[in-house]
């Protein structure tokens, strides 16, 4: 039987980890958008002790732990599961974060959500396959992609572009589940962090990544703040509904002590890069090293940076206008492109693509 971390193509998940360059990492999958204050303590204490400590957001708004070994692997499980974590293991369906949370969302849409994840049950579907729903609201799905999209507007709901009655959608998700359309939700640059709609906050762990000390500080703000509940994003950034605007300058100054970015200013938001190494076996430069030191030349309002480990390009598929592809510990630059456009420049040492950059800055457009 082929080793479950050399397939490709698939997503770990809580009970399936996948092995990585620091050890073997897995998912816990929110349910319905968010995951309780408790169980993401669970969660803190369980990648501390069982992993290296490191958490990260990914862009389908799950939570990976990173660094178990094959002797934690078990525990880890054990420990997530006994906490409640399994119980959005195996969902297909990517949600707006405020899900139940946010009384400007299409009303329909928890039932919805529901009617089509009964729809997909014991369904075979694709190992990546993912479903959009969009209810709109307060923190619209902007700028996301899956196979299926499923999306309110003004005048009603739509799959793919194309109207649909919401008693029609499950139906209709049964006919198009061996597709993959790839249709956006809608146009828009992701929501920032800060205080928003007098309701929420968001804050970003700063390149996706964070410790376990720092999100389940996180968490315990949940608490005292907020709703009780983390609401992770698409855009690798963690969500805390039903905060008081009077609380909300605490909430963010305590988030800004735990190491996450809570402004809209911050120039590492112009930068979006992967695990690299030493984290991930293919990576072929050190990211999150290479990023730090980019960002200290860079604003929030900067035309967008993907730094890739290599050229699979996992944390931005499709074009930025300036992509750095690590290579041999080495930099190539595409300009208006991605990871697998022809490079403008090759072999760059990291003051070198800094220097590229800054020639370069001011003629791209935001
Ligand atoms: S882009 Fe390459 S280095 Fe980065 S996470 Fe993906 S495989 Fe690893």
């Amino acid at each position: 039987m082929t080793a479950p971390d050399m397939v490709r193509g698939w997503c770990p998940s809580l009970f399936r980890p996948m092995e990585s360059g620091d050890g073997w990492l897995a998912r816990v999958r929110p349910q319905a958008g968010c995951i309780s204050a408790d169980l993401a303590l669970a969660v803190a204490e369980a990648a501390a002790r069982f992993g290296n400590g490191i958490i990260e957001v990914t862009n389908r708004a799950n939570i990976q732990i990173r660094g178990l070994q094959p002797a934690t692997i078990a525990p880890f499980t054990d420990a997530i599961e006994a906490a409640g974590g399994a119980a959005g293991e195996g969902s297909r369906l990517l949600v707006s974060p405020l899900l139940g949370a946010d009384p400007t969302m299409a009303a329909d849409t928890v039932q919805i959500g529901n009617a089509v994840t009964h729809a997909l049950h014991d369904m075979a579907l694709a190992p990546k396959f993912g479903i959009v729903l969009d209810g709109g609201g307060a923190l619209p799905l902007t700028g996301i992609g899956l196979d299926i999209t499923i999306r309110y507007r003004e005048s009603g709901w739509q799959m793919n572009g194309e109207a649909c009655a919401p008693g029609d959608i499950a139906a209709r998700i049964q006919a198009l589940a061996g597709q993959t359309a790839r249709v956006i939700t809608r146009a828009g640059a992701a929501p920032k962090p800060g205080y928003h709609a007098d309701s929420f906050a968001l804050v970003a762990p700063a390149f996706g990544q964070m410790t376990a000390a720092a999100f389940g500080g996180l968490a315990r703000l949940a608490q005292t703040h907020g709703d009780g509940h983390l609401r992770p994003t698409p855009w690798k950034s963690l969500c805390i509904a039903g905060v008081r605007s009077g609380d909300a300058t605490g909430l963010l100054a305590s988030a800004q002590s735990l190491g996450f970015i809570t402004t809209a200013d911050d120039g590492r938001l112009s930068i979006v890069t992967c695990a690299g190494q030493p984290a991930c076996a293919r990576g072929e430069v050190e990211t999150h090293m290479a990023a730090a030191m980019l960002a200290q030349h860079r604003r929030a309002s900067d035309s967008l940076i993907h730094l890739s480990g290599c050229a699979k390009g996992c944390a931005h598929p499709g074009k930025a206008p300036l992509t750095l592809i690590g290579r041999d510990g080495l930099f190539d630059l595409v300009h208006d492109g991605g990871t697998a456009d022809m490079p403008a420049k090759c072999h760059l040492t990291l003051a070198q693509t800094l220097a590229q950059i800054a020639a370069v800055m001011h003629s791209l457009p935001s």
